[in-house]
């Protein structure tokens, strides 16, 4: 039934957004942290608290520009399934981004200057919830093929996104990856209690349905030439990711229980799809040591106390952020704020303003003990660390299992580079305003062209790419754009 909207609906209603388990009892297993279920009268009521602002500040803080004034005031009328055609509209792949998205969106909603935002991220997440739930969401296969094939190579929430995009234009689309099964970070990174597999395999049986193909266990430069994928198709998207770790630089980083992030994560994603892993390590009665604190620590942290961790302590080497925006980070830009992670919200310790100098091995046995750092006092210049106090010169943490989380330095190798594709000097590949590599033909897309970011970004670059490259087979694009990324509206 069609409820009537209430311009002060937030006066109404309080934000709820859907929100976490208990996090004492979530450690006990690796099924997802956010809690199951919804009310859709709930939800319609937190959809009434958008204030239908004019200027939808919200549209231009989310990085695909999605519709969210309009899809509330459908949420609120209990309008699911047209709610969920303009979701669609901008976003593939809304799931990706309902779960795992930071929301800078709400952060740029009108109503939090001075209260709280409304709870855009639930809403989007009940939409698409809803979609799989009546059986709206189905394959959407084009009415007519072109003869045009074209490559994407990574199959990651970017090449995904392009491809899907791409098929729906009617080009005849074949994704290549390296890996055994599709999804990128979505699949191979990020912990399944964050972003459940089956999300991921259910949009890959709509993609095959579709009509894209997709070539597993294939690595492009190695398993299949450059000439090779060249000569198969007349066009190519490079969405291959920004995986390189950033190296620790410190001595001891060669010791036994020292290991970059992305070794250890998806193992445990690994186990969880039923895979042994022959040599793989698990946190069981270690004393862990995180090195850093984004995303990927987080996932760490939360990994390993699933795993029976004795003890997980979280190192940053910055000062703590504030509790509130500083004066430099004003409303409606994303907030640097310090917010508690859903793995400290589980438990262990988080320390900041630590500068590790070694990883120790006291007992010669070539395996680390001990971390040893400093803890500091920054200054911070243009946001960057400029100088230090040390406050404490010999600080020790006892470590069995170090992971080291400090970033990205961009994508692992170049898979085309005897074409002549090249890379920038921070390692993405560099691309004109068409996202055009400087090979003809060649387009790259998502963290493989931005450096890591984040799932909403590669899924609009992804759209972008496949509008561009829709334009280069045809000289021309039906396929819509995304707001904030670098293409603007074809003229
Ligand atoms: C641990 C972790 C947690 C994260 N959590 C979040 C989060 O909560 N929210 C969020 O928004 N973002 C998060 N991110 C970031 C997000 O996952 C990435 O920004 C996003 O996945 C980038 O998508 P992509 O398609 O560009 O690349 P990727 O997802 O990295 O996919 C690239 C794909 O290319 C394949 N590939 C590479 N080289 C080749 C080759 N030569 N041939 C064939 N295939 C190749 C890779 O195997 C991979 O499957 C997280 C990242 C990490 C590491
Ligand atoms: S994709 Fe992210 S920024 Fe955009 S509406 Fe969803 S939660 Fe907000």
């Amino acid at each position: 039934m069609p409820r009537e909207h209430h311009p002060d609906g937030y006066r109404t209603h309080a934000r709820r957004p859907i929100g976490k388990r208990n996090p004492e009892a979530r450690t006990d297993d690796y099924d997802e942290i956010w809690k199951p279920d919804w009310s859709p009268e709930a939800l319609q009521d937190q959809g009434e608290r958008c204030v239908d602002c004019g200027v939808p500040t919200c549209m231009s803080g989310c990085p695909i520009g999605n519709r969210i004034p309009e899809w509330n005031d459908l949420v609120h009328r209990s309008d699911w399934k047209d709610a969920l055609a303009q979701l669609h509209a901008t976003n593939n792949f809304p799931e990706f981004t309902g779960y795992t998205c930071p929301a800078p969106c709400e952060d740029a909603c009108v109503l939090a200057v001075n209260d709280d935002a409304v709870a855009i991220k639930s809403i989007e997440r009940a939409i698409v919830d809803k979609g799989w739930e009546e059986g709206w969401i189905q394959p959407e296969p084009p009415a007519e093929r072109t003869d045009h094939r074209v490559a994407i190579v990574g199959s990651g929430p970017a090449g995904l996104a392009a491809a899907q995009q791409l098929n729906r234009a009617g080009h005849r689309v074949t994704v290549y990856e390296r890996d055994d099964a599709v999804g990128g970070l979505m699949t191979y990174g990020i912990p399944d209690f964050k972003f459940a597999r089956h999300r991921v395999e259910r949009r890959v049986t709509q993609l095959r349905e579709e009509g894209i193909q997709f070539v597993m266990d294939t690595e492009v430069g190695t398993d299949l030439t450059p000439d090779q994928l060249r000569a198969g198709h007349d066009a190519v998207c490079l969405a291959i990711g920004a995986q390189q770790p950033r190296e620790l630089p410190v001595p001891g980083t060669d010791l036994d229980g020292v290991m970059p992030a992305m070794e250890y994560l998806p193992q445990e994603n690994r186990r969880r799809r039923g895979q042994s892993v022959p040599g793989g390590v698990t946190a069981k009665n270690k004393n862990v040591v995180v090195l850093g604190g984004g995303d990927t620590g987080a996932d760490c942290v939360a990994t390993a106390h699933r795993q029976g961790a004795e003890q997980v302590v979280q190192i940053g080497i910055n000062q703590q952020g504030p509790s509130d925006r500083p004066a430099d980070n004003p409303w409606p830009q994303a907030a640097q704020v310090y917010e508690k992670t859903y793995a400290q919200q589980e438990g262990g310790t988080e320390e900041f303003a630590v500068h590790t100098q070694a990883l120790e091995d006291l007992d010669g046995d070539g395996h680390v003990d001990e971390l040893r750092a400093e803890r500091v006092e920054w200054t911070y210049e243009n946001g960057r660390r400029a100088d230090k106090t040390v406050l404490n010169p010999d600080l020790r943490i006892p470590a069995d299992l170090v992971l080291v989380a400090i970033g990205f330095t961009g994508p692992q190798g170049n898979p085309l580079a005897s074409l002549g594709v090249e890379r920038a000097e921070d390692g993405t590949f560099a691309t004109d305003d068409r996202l055009m590599t400087d090979v003809d033909g060649v387009f790259a897309a998502g963290d493989a062209r931005m450096g890591a970011s984040l799932v909403v970004w590669a899924i609009g670059e992804g759209r972008d790419a496949a509008r561009q490259i829709d334009r280069y087979l045809t000289g021309t694009s039906d396929l819509p754009a995304s707001l904030q990324t670098p293409n603007p509206p074809l003229g």
